[in-house]
C-alpha cells in the first residue's frame, strides 16, 4: 500500500500502482470526469499513470494551466497524426502547448501547406479525436529511441534525442502515431471536441537562423463545441481592439521602415498621453519618497561587464559603440541598474540615508529578432518606469508595502483586475542563488508577509525567482479577460555585491544594503498597449488625447467653432476643430470613431450665445452649454479623476 497525501493534508491509503484517476474517482466520479492532470510531489504525472510510491497529489482541471497545458500538448500529438495521414514523409520538430492553444513545428518538405488545407486537417483530427484513442507512455533507452525515429526517417527528433540524457527520455503514442516528450498527457483523445487549426508561421529550427525554417502549424482545441464559439467572438473583438490599430486610428505612435524595425515614434497625441502618464506616477512616487534622477542612453562597457548584463545581454544585443579616438567601448543600456548603483556611490551612505529611492523613465534598448516584434508590446526600444529602491535588509518589507500601494493604485485607476505570484528560490539548490540563506529567508518572508497584511492573494512559486533574489510579479486581466504581466518588485542582492555598494550601520561597521528593483507600469510602451486593448482606445477623461472636437454645421461657422477651441485650450481643456467642408452627420461619425469624448456641435443658435451643443459619447446629446460652463464641467470631471 501507498500513502497518497491530498492538498488539504488528508492522507489516504492506496494499491501500488493506483492511477490519479483512480484516486480521482475514489474521491466521486464527478470530480474525476474534470481532472485532466495530476502532479505528485510537484512533478507532472499523466491521470493514467500508475504511482508506486508515497506522495503529495494536486489534481488539474481545464480551469488550471496546468490542466489546460496537458488538453492541448494532448492536441499537439492529435495535430501531428493527422499531419502524418495526410502528408505521409512530413518531419517533426517540436509540438508544445502554449498560452492560447498549441502548435507543431513541420518540414512538409516541397509542398508548403497553406490557409486552403485547414478544413482538410481539421477533419483528420475530429476523425481521429472521435475513435478516443488511448495515449500511452513508453519509457525508452537512448539508443532504442534512436533507431525507432531514424527507421521512421525523422531526424529532426534524432537530433532531440541526441541531447537527452539515457534513462530519462519516454515517448507517447495514441494510434499510428508515437511521439518523443516528456508529457504529462490526457489518456486519451476523445475529450478533444472542437478542433480548430488557426493559422501558419515560420520558423526556424531550434530558434537558429542557420537552420532550416519549418512550418509553424498554430491550433486550439476545446472540450466543448460552445467554448470554440466564444473563444472565436473574444478574438474577433481583440482583433478589432488590436493596439496596432487604434494607435494608428488615434495618431499616438508609428514605426518608419527608415527609422528602424522595432522603434516606436511617439506622434505629438501620443507623446502627451505618455507624458501624463509619466506625470501621474512621478506625483505618486514623490509623495512615497522617490527622487527623480537622469543618466544617458549609453553606458562603457566595462559597467556591464561589472553589472553582469554584458554577460547576459552581451552576446545577443546591440553591438558595441566604439569611440574614434580613445577606442573605448559604449553600449546602448539595456537596464538602468548599474547607473542608479553608480548613483548611489557618489556619496558615502549610513544606515540614516536610507531608504534611497531612485526613479527615472529610462529609456533601455535590447535587441529582439525582427520576427519577434509586435507592435509596441515587442520593441527594440523602451521606456521603463524604472525606480532602484536601497535599503537594510529590515526595511524590505516596509518597500514592499510601499511599492504594492503604488501598482495597486495605478491598476484600480485604470479599472484592472490583477493577480500576483511570487517567486521564491528553490530550497533544494540553493547554490543556484548568490546572497546568504539569512538574508534570503528575509525577504521572502518580508514579500509573503506584505502580500498578507495587503490582503493579496498571491501565488507562491519556488524555484522561480532569479538566481539574485526573489520577486513578486503582477498580471492584470483586461476587458476581455487576457492576461498580460506588467508590474513587477525585485529582490537583488547581486548588484550591490558586484558593485561594492555599502553603508555605514549604527554599529560603525560597513554593510551591503538590499536593492529592490521595480516598474508598476512595466515600460510605457506596453503599459499604452494594454491600456488601448483594455480600453477598447475609450481612455478616460483625463488622459485621452483630444477630450473635445468643435463640430461647425457648416463652413459660415468655422471662425466661430476656432475661437470656441482656443477658449476651451485657454481654459486647460483640449479641444480641436473639424473644419473640413463635410456634412454634419459624416462629421459626428468620423469623430466618433476617433473615440473623442464629447462632440460640441456649433450654429447660428450657439454662435449668437458663446454656447455649443454637448454631445457626449455613448451617451448622446446633452443640450446647449456656455462655452465657460462646458470648461468647468470638464475641469471638475478631470480634478475628480486624477486625484491621486
Ligand atoms: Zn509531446
Ligand atoms: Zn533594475
Amino acid at each position: 500500500m501507498i500513502n497518497i497525501k491530498f492538498p488539504d493534508g488528508n492522507v489516504r491509503q492506496y494499491e501500488d500502482g493506483v492511477t490519479p484517476l483512480d484516486i480521482a474517482k475514489s474521491i466521486s466520479e464527478g470530480f474525476a470526469r474534470n481532472v485532466l492532470a495530476a502532479s505528485l510531489n510537484d512533478e507532472e504525472w499523466d491521470i493514467s499513470r500508475p504511482i508506486c510510491m508515497d506522495g503529495d497529489i494536486k489534481f488539474f482541471k481545464w480551469e488550471d494551466a496546468e490542466g489546460k497545458h496537458a488538453f492541448w500538448h494532448t492536441s499537439a500529438h492529435l495535430l501531428a497524426e493527422a499531419l502524418q495521414e495526410l502528408y505521409p514523409g512530413v518531419q517533426f520538430g517540436i509540438g508544445p502547448a502554449v498560452e492560447n492553444g498549441f502548435y507543431y513545428d513541420i518540414d512538409t518538405g516541397g509542398n508548403p501547406l497553406t490557409d486552403a488545407d485547414f478544413a482538410k486537417i481539421e477533419k483528420k483530427m475530429t476523425e481521429l479525436a472521435q475513435k478516443n484513442e488511448d495515449v500511452v507512455r513508453a519509457d525508452i533507452s537512448k539508443a532504442d529511441a534512436l533507431k525507432f525515429f531514424g527507421d521512421k526517417g525523422q531526424t529532426l527528433k534524432c537530433e532531440l534525442i541526441n541531447d537527452l540524457e539515457d534513462g530519462h527520455i519516454t515517448t507517447y503514442t495514441q494510434g499510428n502515431f508515437t511521439d518523443l516528450c516528456r508529457g504529462p498527457h490526457i489518456p486519451s483523445t476523445g475529450a478533444i471536441k472542437a478542433i480548430k487549426v488557426m493559422s501558419l508561421a515560420g520558423a526556424y529550427w531550434r530558434g537558429d537562423e542557420t537552420r532550416p525554417q519549418l512550418t509553424r502549424v498554430y491550433g486550439i482545441t476545446f472540450p466543448k463545441k460552445k467554448m470554440l464559439d466564444e473563444y472565436l467572438v473574444l478574438l474577433e473583438e481583440a482583433k478589432k481592439r488590436d493596439h496596432r490599430k487604434i494607435g494608428k486610428e488615434m495618431e499616438l505612435f508609428a514605426f518608419s521602415p527608415n527609422v528602424g524595425q522595432g522603434l516606436p515614434l511617439w506622434l505629438p497625441k501620443g507623446a502627451a498621453l505618455r507624458n501624463r502618464l509619466q506625470d501621474m506616477l512621478a506625483k505618486i512616487q514623490k509623495r512615497y519618497g522617490y527622487q527623480q534622477v537622469i543618466t544617458p542612453h549609453i553606458g562603457n562597457k566595462l559597467l556591464y561587464v561589472t553589472s553582469g548584463h554584458y554577460a547576459k545581454y552581451g552576446k545577443d544585443s546591440f553591438r558595441p559603440i566604439t569611440t574614434p579616438e580613445e577606442g573605448e567601448e559604449y553600449m546602448l543600456k539595456p537596464m538602468n541598474c548599474p547607473h542608479h548603483c553608480e548613483i548611489y556611490k557618489t556619496s558615502p551612505r549610513s544606515y540614516r540615508d536610507l531608504p534611497i529611492r531612485y526613479a527615472e523613465f529610462g529609456t533601455v534598448y535590447r535587441y529582439e529578432q525582427s520576427g519577434e516584434l509586435h507592435g509596441l508590446t515587442r520593441v527594440r526600444s523602451f521606456t521603463q518606469d524604472d525606480a532602484h529602491l536601497f535599503c537594510t535588509p529590515d526595511q524590505l518589507k516596509q518597500e514592499f508595502l510601499g511599492v504594492m500601494d503604488i501598482i495597486s493604485f495605478i491598476f484600480r485607476v485604470f479599472g484592472f483586475q490583477y493577480e500576483a505570484q511570487i517567486s521564491l528560490r528553490d530550497p533544494n539548490n540553493k547554490e543556484k542563488y548568490v546572497g546568504t540563506d539569512e538574508n534570503w529567508e528575509k525577504a521572502e518572508r518580508a514579500i509573503v508577509e506584505a502580500c498578507e497584511e495587503k490582503g493579496l492573494v498571491a501565488k507562491q512559486v519556488t524555484g522561480e525567482a532569479a538566481f539574485y533574489g526573489p520577486k513578486l510579479d503582477f498580471m492584470v486581466k483586461d476587458a476581455l479577460g487576457r492576461r498580460w504581466q506588467l508590474g513587477t518588485i525585485q529582490v537583488d542582492y547581486n548588484l550591490p555585491e558586484r558593485f561594492q555598494l555599502e553603508y555605514t550601520g549604527a554599529d560603525n561597521q560597513k554593510h551591503r544594503p538590499v536593492m529592490i528593483h521595480r516598474a508598476p507600469f512595466g515600460s510605457l510602451e506596453r503599459f499604452v498597449a494594454v491600456l488601448l486593448e483594455h480600453t477598447a482606445g475609450k481612455l478616460p477623461l483625463w488622459l485621452v488625447p483630444d477630450q473635445c472636437v468643435v463640430l461647425p454645421i457648416s463652413e459660415k461657422f468655422n471662425d466661430y467653432a476656432h475661437h470656441v477651441a482656443d477658449e476651451l485650450n485657454k481654459l486647460d481643456v483640449r479641444a480641436i476643430v473639424d473644419d473640413r467642408n463635410e456634412k454634419i452627420g459624416r462629421k459626428i461619425r468620423d469623430n466618433e470613431l476617433k473615440r473623442i469624448p464629447y462632440l460640441l456641435i456649433v450654429g447660428e443658435k450657439e454662435a449668437s450665445c458663446e454656447e455649443i451643443s454637448v454631445r457626449k459619447q455613448g451617451e448622446g446629446d446633452q443640450g446647449s452649454k456656455k462655452i465657460t460652463t462646458f470648461a468647468a464641467e470638464i475641469n471638475r470631471e478631470v480634478a475628480e479623476m486624477t486625484n491621486f
